[in-house]
């Protein structure tokens, strides 16, 4: 994204999913951003805000609107145990035929590792059931 002889950059803050949380992202995004900029310059990248061109930040509000994101959360189910492993969802219905699922929220779980084993598993069994 940027131009000839520049660079882009993020830093990733975790923060509370819109069911967790009532925070006015409208006020507390633009705020929180300020600080992160603030904390990284003073601890490891010295003059970072006057190196920046375009600045934005991308919070739950927006994961939620222009993503369609449930509750605005970044990385889907929480990966706890009750949410692991078999306990997520599945990558075939266990109901309805010919439904399935596929991405972070699913087996194995977030991340791109995660999603791609997914859609290998998810892809697996609709040959499987093609061939049945
Ligand atoms: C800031 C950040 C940094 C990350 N860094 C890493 C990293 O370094 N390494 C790593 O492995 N993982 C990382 N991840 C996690 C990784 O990006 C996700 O786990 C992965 O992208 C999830 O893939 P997905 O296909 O399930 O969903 P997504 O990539 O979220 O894709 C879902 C798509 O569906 C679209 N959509 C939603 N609703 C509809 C609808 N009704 N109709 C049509 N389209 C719809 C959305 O707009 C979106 O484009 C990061 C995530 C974030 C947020």
């Amino acid at each position: 994204m940027a131009p000839a002889g520049r660079s882009t950059f993020y830093a990733l803050a975790p923060v509370p999913h819109l069911g967790r949380a009532d925070i006015d992202w409208e006020v507390e995004g633009p705020a929180y951003s300020r600080r992160l900029l603030e904390i990284l310059e003073q601890r490891m990248l010295p003059g970072l805000r006057d190196r920046l061109g375009e600045v934005f930040h991308f919070g739950p509000a927006d994961f939620e609107h222009e993503l369609n994101s449930h509750l605005g959360s970044a990385f889907s189910l929480e990966p706890i145990l009750t949410q692991s492993a078999y306990f997520r969802v599945h990558n075939r219905d266990d109901v309805i035929g010919n439904l399935y699922f596929v991405g972070a929220g699913t087996h194995p779980g977030a991340g791109i590792p995660g999603v791609v084993g997914s859609a290998k598993a998810t892809a697996g069994l609709m040959i499987k059931d093609l061939a049945a």
